[in-house]
């Protein structure tokens, strides 16, 4: 039976192809702008370098100071860039810590972004912020956070290193397998998040055996452009809440948590949530957890919280974290019942649905 349901389209420009990034200057010009700050990690800072040069007199200047969780004095030292080169808007070259910082500069300006995504977390559909200062994070929610333009261009994607490439997939896929089962889930991000999934299913296993080899490559953007729509329109559970406990308190890597987490919490809430997950889990040979860890295995993701140093007194504390403040869940959640999922994650044991 469908819905009821209530569904609003995002306003946001995409632009996908091989090649689109070529167009950035039209694109640029589109949104009325004579004056874009091009924005990277330090990482990629020659190629910000590049494509400021690709855009001629269009670009003001390059700031490639973007670092991982958006540290706001990070942002306070690239707003007094903006303020020097008079930009009138943000390019955001890279993955989601760049897009990170260019949605900093617009939540406080209101400044035009266009972002080129370089790994599929999806934030750059997304209209949320996590900023860090003084060691918290906190998370905003703002129509000027939304980039307005995003080109798609997977070429940029051929050199990203195989293993974050499947850690990057795997925190987009998590997007689409919360997405199933969110309570203001519509037909449209449902559709979105099963063909997220396939096309991740399809692609990843390409890349881990060629990396350049392109059809794999456009489809897994494609796919990260599904999966993060899924997560800019309908709200996370238990999956997202763990993975920002366990980042945000305990400094494990971002995509390779996601990674990590992905089988346990949708075999979590396989039996909560399973009409919701049935189409996923027929993706996944059957059944959604131990599927998904099969996948995670195939293509050499990490399997275990351990191999990122933490201990058993620190599941204790991420447990007691995870269910203060817990986001909604189909399968209410307490915390032995967590602290046994983290268990499992730890040891990096293949789930059973
Ligand atoms: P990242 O942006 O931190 O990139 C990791 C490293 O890889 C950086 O050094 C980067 O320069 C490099 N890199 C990126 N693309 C590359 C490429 N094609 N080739 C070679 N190197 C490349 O990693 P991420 O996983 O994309 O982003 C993680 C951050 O994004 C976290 O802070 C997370 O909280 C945030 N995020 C936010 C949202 C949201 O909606 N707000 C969604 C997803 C992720």
């Amino acid at each position: 039976m469908i819905g009821p349901f209530s569904y609003a389209g995002s306003p946001a420009q995409i632009v996908f192809g091989t090649g689109s990034k070529n167009k950035l200057a039209e694109w640029i010009a589109n949104a009325g702008c004579k004056r874009a700050l091009v924005l990277s990690t330090p990482h990629q800072r020659a190629d910000a370098e590049a494509l400021a040069r690709d855009i001629g007199p269009l670009a003001c200047g390059v700031f490639a100071g973007a670092v991982m969780h958006t540290p706001v004095d990070v942002t306070e030292a690239a707003m007094k860039v903006v303020a020097e080169t008079r930009a009138d808007c943000v390019v955001s070259l890279g993955g989601g810590s760049t897009t990170g910082l260019g949605k900093a500069i617009a939540y406080r300006t209101d400044l035009p972004q266009i972002v080129v995504p370089t790994t599929y977390a999806g934030s750059e559909v997304t209209p949320i912020l996590g900023q860090t200062e003084g060691g918290r994070k906190t998370t905003v929610r703002d129509a000027r956070i939304l980039p307005e333009i995003v080109i798609y261009d997977p070429a940029l994607t051929l050199g990203l290193p195989v293993s974050m490439s499947v850690t990057s997939g795997l925190n987009a896929m998590a997007h689409a397998v919360e997405g199933l089962y969110a309570r203001d889930r519509n037909p449209i991000s449902t559709l979105m998040a099963l063909e997220g999934l396939r096309a991740f299913s399809r692609s990843l296993p390409v890349i881990v055996e060629r990396p350049d080899d392109a059809g794999a490559r456009n489809e897994a953007l494609y796919g990260a452009w599904l999966c993060g729509t899924v997560l800019g329109t309908v709200g996370m559970a238990l999956h997202h809440k763990i993975c920002h406990t366990l980042g945000g308190s305990f400094e494990t890597p971002h995509a390779e948590t996601h990674a990590v987490m992905l089988p346990h919490t949708a075999a979590f809430n396989a039996k909560a949530a399973a009409s919701e997950l049935a189409t996923a889990a027929d993706i996944f040979g059957g059944s959604i957890g131990g599927g998904l860890w099969d996948f995670a295995k195939t293509i050499g993701a990490p399997l275990s919280l351990k191999e990122f140093g933490l201990s058993q007194a620190d599941l204790d504390r991420a447990a007691s974290i995870a269910v203060e403040n817990p986001y909604w869940n189909p399968r209410p959640i307490d915390r032995d019942s967590i602290r046994a999922l983290l268990q499992e994650a730890w040891e990096g044991r293949r789930p059973v649905d």
